[in-house]
């Protein structure tokens, strides 16, 4: 039987009087309070706080702890995401006591070791980019996508250019959409193609002097390396556009090929999935961009220059000269900023490799695993994550993509992303990353290999043994009740 009082709010397991300590009679002469503050700033009855003693309060956030699956509990296949493991060494790093606990108000004299990090980790992003000038401001992929087109804006309106349009292929993830409207442009959409990779002719069609700037995914986000990149770039860059590379998908080229290489000029990282940030449910993160050196005045600032001057070297803080701007306080989001810079030193650029490749083998390993059941409709071979149908399991078998999603939380399996990207139908997108073991691998299509041969009104029920079973995704995105008092009322 399930303790109820483990999943109840704290509101309702309150009792008047409980504590978690009873502390002796004040002997302190109590002061009236109406001498000191105005009676307006002054409450009448006490806060409505639920009373409790300190073990219902542990074992209420211990319990609800237990209840969600992390990459610490679980296998976390959850395509575009990255969930790879996070190293608890960078974790430890990161608190040492002179960065953790470092004011965002230090001076830069008093913040040197800090800002030497962020010199450093600038100039390895930039490397491993092929695209020099780095800002680390941005706070997420999405804030990146945004910054880049800012910056973009800004140097079209310096050379006198109205450039007004944005062009991304179907599979773009819906970020790359939301930044170009956000950012003031027109959003132009490819069609969809038989292979899954852009269509240089239907390109051709889409691209002329208004357009600013092509955002693209690569590898895509069916797991697919755009092979036509370099002449994609091209016919960009001889309309006078922008590149624009998603750089959610580094896990997969890392040390092996160069987005400024292939022809890119503008990128943003996802640190907290190619570099091991700790994250998940929206947060935190780190979307650092990277831009050629034409576009380095217009970065968002402050960033982060180092000067030698007698044999000293000093770094500081600075706004480039036509910066777009700030895009958050202070110089971005350190705490995931230190866990990629400790990752990328802990491993080095041998090691960044093997990243890659360890990824792209364990993805093509898993899809020729499941291949008799859950075919990938576009692609012979992988990158770093693959987009397989439940189509056929639907139309024969009537179960759902969504079915087998929810039912691997029985299993103990994440579920992956699903009906994601849109062009696939019953989509099921699967990153298993380098970190995890082919035992690991192994289990999981064992566990889709019998759920697909459970009763489908069974897996339409789906998960069974989890606390919250189906909630309604839209109803909960829309009109989303964050407040106990307001649950309670339904
Ligand atoms: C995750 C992701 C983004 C957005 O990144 P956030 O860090 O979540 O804002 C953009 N594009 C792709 C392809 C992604 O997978």
């Amino acid at each position: 039987m399930r303790n109820t009082i483990a999943t109840r709010p704290l509101f309702e397991l309150s009792s008047p009087g409980r504590r978690a300590a009873i502390l002796p009679k004040s002997d302190v002469p109590e002061i009236d309070l109406n001498s000191v503050l105005p009676s307006s700033a002054l409450s009448t009855s006490a806060p409505k706080l639920p009373e409790l003693a300190e073990g219902d309060v542990v074992r209420h956030f211990m319990n609800l702890s237990t209840q969600n699956m992390c990459v610490d509990t679980h296998f976390y296949p959850l395509g575009s995401c990255t969930m790879k493991y996070n190293p608890k060494r960078h974790e430890r790093l990161a608190r040492t006591h002179g960065l953790g606990d470092l004011h965002p108000f230090a001076t830069p004299q008093d913040s040197q070791g800090m800002l030497e990090i962020l010199f450093e980790l600038q100039n390895m992003l930039g490397e491993i980019a092929g695209l020099p000038a780095v800002s680390l401001q941005p706070a997420a992929g999405a804030q990146g996508e945004l910054a880049a087109l800012h910056v973009a804006s800004a140097y079209f309106k310096d050379k006198g250019e109205n450039r007004t349009k944005v062009v991304f292929p179907s599979s773009a993830h819906g970020t790359n959409p939301a930044s170009a409207a956000l950012a003031g442009f027109d959003c132009v959409q490819l069609a969809p193609s038989e292979d899954g990779l852009v269509d240089l002719e239907d390109l051709e069609k889409h691209v002329d002097d208004q357009t600013a700037v092509f955002m693209i995914t690569n590898p895509n986000t069916l797991g697919l390396f755009e092979k036509d990149i370099a002449e994609i770039c091209k016919i960009l860059h001889d309309v006078g556009a922008l590149v624009y590379i998603d750089g959610a998908n580094m896990n997969a080229i890392l040390g092996i090929t160069r987005p400024g290489d292939f022809g890119g000029d503008m990128m943003h990282y996802n640190v907290h999935k190619t570099f091991t940030g700790p994250h998940g449910a929206g947060g935190p993160g780190a979307g650092p961009i990277a831009v050629r050196d034409f576009l380095a005045d217009f970065l968002p600032g402050p960033v982060v220059t180092k000067s030698e001057s007698a044999g000293e070297t000093t770094y500081d803080l600075s706004i480039p000269p036509k910066s777009i701007g700030r895009m958050r306080s202070f110089f971005g989001n350190v705490g995931i900023l230190l866990r990629g810079y400790f990752y990328l030193r802990t491993l080095g650029a041998q090691g960044l490799r093997d990243v890659s490749e360890h990824a792209v083998l364990n993805a093509n390993y898993l899809k020729a695993c499941l291949s008799d059941v859950l075919p990938v409709p576009r692609g012979e071979y992988c990158m770093h994550e693959f987009v397989a149908s439940a189509k056929s399991l639907k139309d024969n078998n009537n179960i759902t993509a969504m079915d087998i999603a929810k039912r691997l939380l029985d299993y103990g399996f994440h579920a992956p992303t699903v009906y994601f990207p849109l062009v696939v139908a019953e989509a099921m997108m699967i990153e298993p990353t380098e970190t995890e073991s082919k035992e690991t691998l192994d289990a999981f299509v064992e566990a889709i290999r019998s759920i697909v041969k459970e009763d489908s009104e069974f897996l339409h029920e789906a998960p069974h043994q989890t606390t919250i079973r189906r909630p309604d995704e839209v109803a909960a995105a829309r009109n989303p009740l964050l407040n106990w008092q307001a649950c309670v009322k339904d």
